[in-house]
């Protein structure tokens, strides 16, 4: 079973000009990339015509030689620049260190979370992101008040860059609101979009949306929460894929309209399109590190919440007793990265997207119950490549990709 696309009688590539590449079809384009994410849209007579043998000095070969595409005018050093800037050796640590403030009514204690702060800290990062998850906000606010302050003090000692933001689900009392924005504190609020568009948390920037709700009601809630200051959103589904893909379709095309006037970024999509893995969310160990409230530090959010034998797993240490440079030496962080990267997967290395796609291996765990994955019958991989086609179908057409590039800027 595959889920990557074939053309009809494709004619044996001319080798001596036809560069190394994967293709896929999308609608009435054949999109052809090569290994380090550079690509080009063709039409199927076009591509037909590429793995014929172009004739020099025409438009298409000129346009396929500047994307790399074509193996008799390939330039090595743009390709190997490229390369690097998206590859692993360029990755600068995880940028978001979720802290968990509370879970089963147990919340985190003050040392325990001086300590997180320390070891988010000692990671390469030049900037530290830290989430602050409380669990039940009212009694755990003593530890945000001092996780913040603690937190902007170490950003001046070590002169390193701190966003902080805390998770919330309802509208926050006047003093909470008031020490938060006095310390450039960003809200992220939990949205579930299923009724009528509403904005439950004012002043929130970023948004965390589970969306069970039909394509047709997408404008609305873009048009509701971009009206109210919402900057970036992360779309995941919560009823039917069938649904969530319709549903995201429209809120991007939405967006996209109103890039320039109310501009809004969908976390996920501008993940895949940086080629970064590392700005994936929710990727284990590449975009962040999970700290729980006793202290284990887990491989991200989702390796916390899962059952005790995979949480075990995905386990890489206690606060206080692991510097960030001994993580890479345990065996989660190690079996992680390997699992992480997608020119292992047999099929993802067939596949056009996987320069820009990986899917986190707390993912696999959780859906089937395996680190490394079984693609070709994983939902995972499905809807990522669901989100790649509408991503790419936008990046295909002239007035939508312009403000897809912006979202890189
Ligand atoms: S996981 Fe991503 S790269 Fe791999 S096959 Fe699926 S869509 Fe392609």
């Amino acid at each position: 079973m595959s889920r990557l696309t074939e053309i009809d009688k494709p004619p044996k590539p001319a080798l001596k000009s036809v560069g190394p590449h994967q293709f896929r079809r999308i609608g009435k384009f054949v999109l052809a990339c090569d290994d380090s994410g550079r690509f080009a849209f063709l039409s199927q007579a076009e591509y037909l015509g590429y793995l014929k043998g172009l004739k020099r000095g025409t438009a298409l070969r000129d346009k396929l030689a500047i994307a790399g595409l074509m193996s008799d005018s390939f330039d090595f050093d743009e390709a190997a620049r490229f390369a690097a800037e998206k590859s692993l050796l360029s990755w600068p640590g995880p940028s978001t260190h979720l802290l968990k403030l509370g879970a089963a009514g147990r919340a985190m204690s003050l040392a325990t979370a001086k300590r997180a702060v320390d070891f988010a800290f000692s990671a390469p990062a030049r900037d530290v992101g830290l989430e602050l998850i409380p669990e039940r906000l009212e009694s755990e606010w003593g530890l945000v008040w001092f996780i913040v302050q603690y937190a902007r003090r170490q950003g001046e000692w070590r002169k390193k860059a701190v966003s902080l933001t805390v998770r919330v689900e309802a509208a926050l009392p006047a003093r909470m609101k008031e020490f938060l924005d006095g310390h450039r504190v960003d809200l992220r609020a939990v949205v579930e979009i299923a009724g009528p568009p509403s904005v439950a948390v004012p002043g929130a920037r970023r948004v965390l949306a589970r969306v069970n709700a039909p394509a047709e009601a997408a404008s609305g809630w873009i048009d509701a929460l971009s009206e109210a200051g919402v900057e970036s959103i992360l779309l995941e589904p919560s009823g039917s894929a069938k649904d969530f893909l319709a549903f995201y379709a429209a809120a991007l095309d939405r967006m996209l309209q109103l890039q320039g006037r109310r501009d809004m970024r969908e976390e996920r999509g501008l993940g895949f399109l940086s080629g970064r893995r590392w700005l994936l969310p929710g990727h284990d160990v590449l975009s962040e590190l999970c700290y729980a409230p006793d202290g284990s530090i887990y491989s991200g959010e989702l390796a916390a919440s899962l059952d005790e034998e995979a949480r075990d797993l995905l386990k890489l240490g206690e606060l206080g007793s692991r510097r960030f440079d001994d993580l890479a030496k345990g065996p989660a962080v190690r079996a992680v990265l390997a699992a992480s990267l997608s020119e292992n997967q047999p099929m993802c290395s067939q596949c056009v997207y996987r320069p820009f796609c990986a899917v986190a291996p707390s993912e696999n765990l959780r859906s089937q119950g395996t680190l490394w994955g079984r693609h070709p019958s994983s939902e995972r991989c499905a809807l990522h490549m669901a989100l790649l086609d509408i991503l790419f179908s936008r990046l295909a057409r002239t007035e939508s990709a312009e403000a897809l590039r912006q979202w890189l800027s």
